[in-house]
């Protein structure tokens, strides 16, 4: 045998990021159970992102090319990202292209509107412990601006049985203080110049179901 060393070296395809800012908000009162987000940290050039989730142990959630979409959630901007060959856009974004006749181009990034349009939605009448008090929830799938692809946020500011497919939406961003870079930092809400159409069959049917659950969360302490 020889003494010849094999040396297995990775290739590298960036630089290892240098995380300078970071903010830790983890509460007191964490238990060891359920979920919550306590912190992240990014890049000294801005770039790159990690968040850490508490859902019964530590998670690091490590955003890499996608961390200008949560790092512009703390700044009160949706980004998303464009195919320069093709022009397709997507939020939630994409890093490479998904049209094979672009052969995986890689995206740019490009700033939203905050304006959507609902392409689906439901009513939760059911949540995880934290959100019970604000039950009945409006969750919906929107299109932001000329996205390829729709994004799930809670649909505030309007009775469950008003909303309709195609409706116009407002984001609406939590104060800055308040944001850790994650999509609960936004919610959606009708724009300012839209009114329900009036109650029909399909309403009324709608306005029965979730009357229960009303009178269920005043119960609630
Ligand atoms: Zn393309």
């Amino acid at each position: 045998m020889s003494g010849e060393t094999i040396t297995r070296k990775k290739k590298k395809f960036t630089e290892e990021p240098n995380f300078t800012e970071r903010k830790t908000y983890r509460p007191k009162d964490v238990k060891e159970t359920g979920l919550a987000f306590i912190g992240h940290e990014i890049s000294e050039d801005g770039k790159a992102m990690n968040q850490f989730l508490h859902y019964d142990q530590l998670y690091t959630i490590r955003h890499g090319q996608n961390s200008k979409f949560f790092i512009g959630l703390l700044d009160g901007k949706l980004w998303g990202t464009r195919c320069p060959k093709c022009g397709d856009t997507w939020v939630p974004v994409r890093t490479h292209c998904w049209n094979l006749d672009c052969n995986l181009e890689k995206t740019e990034w490009v700033e939203m509107p905050l304006t959507a349009k609902i392409h689906t939605w439901t009513i939760a009448g059911w949540s995880g412990r934290s959100s019970l008090k604000r039950l009945p929830i409006v969750l919906v799938y929107a299109v932001i601006g000329n996205s390829k692809v729709a994004i799930a946020n809670e649909l505030h500011g309007i009775d469950p049985w008003d909303v309709e497919f195609g409706m116009p939406l407002k984001i609406i961003f939590k104060p800055k203080e308040e944001r850790h870079g994650i999509v609960t930092d936004f919610h959606f809400e009708p724009t300012d110049d839209w009114e329900p159409t009036p109650i029909t069959e399909e309403k009324e049917r709608i306005k029965q179901l979730v009357e229960p659950v009303y009178q269920w969360v005043k119960t609630l302490k």
